[in-house]
């Protein structure tokens, strides 16, 4: 009984160590250690035996059952460990393949028109200055010498929050408060670039744009001296061949005051549809600093003088890069956005 024990002992081992895969050792198991399975079948002969030998037995027939479940656990583990080594063998990574590319972005064309902007005016010897957006109406209109009366208010439809309160609707406030601050010192030299707020929807307007502003006190400062700084923006941002030519025009803050063009780049001045015909295209608003600015915001005109100058950043843009829409540039379309 013992021997046929030893037997079934040693062929079930041997079995399980020529299992050739998984599948086959599985079923190896179930017909050793099924329930119907050689081994636990032995368990019956039990019946067979005197009372006396059936501790030894049963103890024995435990032993087996045991090696043969630890060696079905190993060579299970051995069998699944090749089968993972096999895999890992076929499926072979070429790391010298390019990885995923990340898409690269790009400045948005405001971005990028505005920092060549004040990269000219900070060549010239100018500082930048950020303003709030959400304005006083004492900075964005008063302090600019239009009260709460002024007619040229109309020309610049805005968004109030309150009677004192409001969207600026130019970045002039900002020179105000830096007047405001420097109190009195000389000289004051500062361009404020940033967004503006104007209740006005159409192909060259829109609600929310940028403007850049220009503010230079000091003593002696001319109208020529206005004309000079202009000249060279242009020539920086159009071309070294540009020339300018002022209009006389009205602003509050200014007297007198100018509308500036430039010779058209499009076609040396010769006229074309660019510049309607006219060989000049306008760029901007400019001026001498009004006497009474400079006293509301505690510099004395009979001691500086001034001139300021401000311009649409986005119609600088559609210049320079012949864009006919502004509100492409609004649109978030990534193929136009792309182009620059
Ligand atoms: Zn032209």
């Amino acid at each position: 009984m013992q021997q046929k024990v030893a037997e079934l002992e040693a062929k079930a081992l041997a079995a399980v160590a020529a299992a050739a895969d998984e599948a086959q050792l599985t079923e190896l198991k179930v017909a050793y250690l099924g329930k119907k399975g050689e081994i636990t079948q032995l368990s019956r002969m039990m019946g067979q035996l005197d009372a006396a030998e059936r501790p030894a037995f049963g103890a024995l027939v435990n032993q087996v059952k045991s090696s043969v479940e630890a060696a079905v656990a190993a060579r299970m583990e051995s069998l699944q460990a090749a089968a993972r080594n096999a895999r890992l063998q076929a499926e072979t990574i070429d790391v010298t393949l390019p990885g995923a590319r990340f898409t690269r972005g790009n400045r948005h064309i405001l971005s990028l028109v505005q920092q060549q902007m004040e990269e000219i005016f900070i060549g010239l010897g100018y500082q930048v200055v950020q303003g709030p957006q959400v304005e006083y109406d004492y900075y964005n209109f008063e302090a600019l010498n239009l009260p709460k009366d002024h007619p040229a208010r109309d020309m610049q439809d805005s968004f109030y929050f309150s009677p004192n309160m409001l969207l600026r609707t130019h970045t002039s406030p900002v020179q105000a408060r830096t007047m405001e601050k420097m109190q009195g010192r000389l000289p004051v030299m500062i361009i404020s670039p940033g967004v503006v707020y104007r209740r006005d929807d159409d192909a060259t307007h829109s609600p929310m744009f940028h403007q850049l502003e220009g503010l230079v006190i000091d003593k002696h400062v001319t109208f020529a001296d206005l004309r000079g700084t202009l000249l060279a923006f242009a020539r920086q941002m159009f071309g070294p061949e540009r020339e300018v030519r002022l209009r006389p025009s009205y602003f509050p803050f200014t007297e007198p005051s100018a509308e500036v063009d430039i010779s058209c780049f499009n076609c040396g001045g010769a006229g074309c549809r660019l510049c309607k015909g006219s060989g000049w295209i306008e760029i901007l608003g400019s001026g001498q600093v009004h006497p009474r600015v400079l006293e509301m915001s505690g510099y004395d005109p009979e001691q500086c003088s001034g001139f300021a100058f401000g311009m649409g950043i986005e119609r600088v843009a559609m210049l320079k890069y012949g864009i006919t829409d502004l509100r492409l540039m609004f649109d978030n379309d990534v193929r136009f956005l792309n182009s620059f």
